[in-house]
Parts: C-alpha cells; structure tokens; sequence
C-alpha cells in the first residue's frame, strides 16, 4: 500500500483532529502518501483532496473541531453517489481509506469497503457514543465534561433559588450523554430514550425531593426523550405542582472545546491502529476500544447493533438521588 486518504464526516467531535494526526503521522512512518479529503463524503465526490505531511498537523491535537471539515452528503446515500465516489477516490489512486465519524459514516464506509475497490478502516467518532464495538467514542468524553462543569454552575444558582432545573443535553436518539452527565452531576432525575418517562412519577419525585429538605432538584433530559425536550416536561410538570422552574438547553457548546486527555489519548491510539489495519491488508472494520482493548468490529455490524447503555448505571440513578 503507498497512497490513503482520510476524512471526518457527519457531526465534528472533538478529538477528530487528534485522530487525523494520528492517521497522518503513522502513516508517514509507514512510507505511506496521507490524502486528506476535506468536507467528508462531499470532498471525494467533489475531489477536494489535500496532501497531508507531518507539518500539517502539527499544533491540531489540542483543537477542536476538524481541520479537515466536515459535512453532510445526501449525495453518497445514493448508488450514482456511490459510484462516483469509487471513480474519484481511483482517479486519485488511492488504496486505503480512514473514515472519522459516527454511525452515518459508518453505514457510507460499509458501502465503499464492499464496493472491493478501495481498502476502508473507520475510526468511531461522535459525542452521542451511540456505536457498537466500542466502549466511548472520540468526543463522547469532552461533550460530558462539557455539560457536567455547566451543571456544577446550575446547581449552585438552583441551590440559592430552591426551583427545579430541567437541563436538556444532546445525544439524538441516544441517552448515552444523559447518564453519564446526570450520574457524574448528581441529578435527581434522568430522564432518556430507552425509559419510558412518566410525569406523574416525575413531578411526584420532585416534590418529594423539596419535602426531603433537599435545596435543588436537578432533572437531566435527553435531547431525545419521548416525553419532548425540557421546555416540554418543565411545562407538564408545572401543570402538575405549579412550581415555579427553570430550564437549560445547553445545546452546541458541548461539541466544541479542547478535547479531554481522555479522548486525545483514544483519538491517537485509534487512529494509528486504523493505519497499520490497512497496512496489514484489513479492510471493513471499524477500529475501536472494549474493556481497554483495541478490538476490530465488521463494519455492518457497528450500525446494524444496538449498543446497550451500563445497566448497572441505570440503576444507581434512583438510589444516589437520595
Ligand atoms: P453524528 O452521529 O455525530 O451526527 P454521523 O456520522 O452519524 O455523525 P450523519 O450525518 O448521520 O453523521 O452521517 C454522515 C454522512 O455519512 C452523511 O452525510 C452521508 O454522507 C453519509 N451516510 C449516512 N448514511 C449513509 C448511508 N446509508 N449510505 C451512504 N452514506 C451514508
């Protein structure tokens, strides 16, 4: 092998870029040519391809966002998509490719490593850590600490106010961010997709909570939840204790920012191990991390699983509430 290409596609994460270093580094000690393709999909089809050396990456590891950019491609779902995309990635002549994203990404590499004409390793990167065959994904560890240091401002404002706070975090139709961040910030409540939420339940716990002697009552919401966003619940619940609340939508801040030692360390360790797969010849596997182990997953297999979230984390939630 002596030529591959690199891009990062769907939501950015940070860490992405720590991982295109990787790529870009272990590559050239490889002998590797690094292409970098910019935009995600959309570069290969519109050939935005840029040569990558070691000084292109320098001073990116503590960055966030990607330097690559990133985009979403409607065109690569389709076959004529498809196709173009193996013509150009050819014309480049380009004979590995390393795919950063979450699983969108995922499902466009699975299409191109059966296409045969081009060898694919993905590198799993999305805050909402919603992939099979890896415990966290690039991203998944800035995003929390992100929302768990505005949850510890909350918590001292809802203290001195004695309201309930409705805090919605992202994760789509995942509840992996909410657990984490309402376990690390001592929720009362967490409230997720894969839990049917029930207001009466809700708005009794939160009363009980303030008849406890407790000062605050911090509900973390799921951006995904079936029973609507914060404004929403807040708004079911009023009309149940008639309670006077506040809500936070904490929104994009938790994309941005530095990345986490944490995912700096797993954005390097997985980018370079998705290099020397290709290097040995491996194609249609995404590379990721369990129990602390690098572990290759089919790529099919990454999005047509279901990751489960900690059962064990699940069940703390009522008995730390205290
Ligand atoms: P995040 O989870 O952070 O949003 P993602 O990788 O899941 O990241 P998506 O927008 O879902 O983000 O997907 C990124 C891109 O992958 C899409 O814009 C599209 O180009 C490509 N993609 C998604 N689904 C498919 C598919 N079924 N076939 C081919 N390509 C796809």
């Amino acid at each position: 092998m002596k030529r591959i290409g690199v891009l990062t596609s769907g939501g950015d994460a940070p860490g992405m870029n720590a991982a295109i270093r990787a790529v870009v580094r272990c590559g050239v000690s490889h002998g590797l040519d690094i292409v970098g393709i910019r935009r995600g999909y959309c570069g290969i089809l519109e050939e935005d391809f840029v040569k990558l050396g070691n000084r292109s990456v320098a001073n990116t590891i503590h960055r966030g966002g990607t330097i690559l950019e990133t985009a979403r491609c409607e065109e690569m779902k389709t076959e004529e998509g498809l196709r173009k995309a193996n013509e150009n990635l050819q014309r480049e002549g380009l004979e590995g490719l390393v795919t950063i994203g979450g699983d969108g990404t995922l499902r466009g590499a699975t299409k191109l490593a059966e296409a045969g004409n081009v060898k694919v390793i993905s590198v799993p990167s999305t805050i909402d850590n919603d992939v099979y065959g890896t415990d966290y994904t690039i991203g998944f560890d800035t995003a929390i600490n992100t929302a768990l240091d505005a949850i510890d401002k909350i918590r001292d404002t809802a203290g001195s106010l004695q309201r309930p706070f409705f805090i919605e975090v992202m994760g789509r139709s995942r509840g992996f961010i909410a657990l984490e961040v309402g376990i690390a910030g001592g929720a009362e409540d967490i409230l997720i997709p894969e839990v049917e939420t029930k207001i009466e339940q809700l708005s009794l716990d939160i009363k009980r909570c303030f008849e406890r002697g407790k000062r605050s009552s911090i509900v973390i919401v799921a951006e995904g939840d079936d029973a609507g966003g914060a404004l929403s619940i807040a708004h079911q619940v009023w009309e149940r204790l008639k309670m006077e609340y506040r809500i936070c939508v904490l929104g994009h801040v938790q994309r941005g920012g530095s990345p986490t030692a944490r995912d700096r360390v797993l954005a390097s360790k997985l980018g370079a191990a998705a290099v020397d797969a290709l290097v040995r010849g491996m194609s249609g596997y995404m590379v990721g991390e369990l129990k602390g182990e690098k572990a290759f997953t089919p790529l099919r297999e990454t999005w047509e699983k279901r990751k489960e979230l900690d059962a064990d984390l699940l069940r703390l939630v009522k008995v730390l509430s205290g």
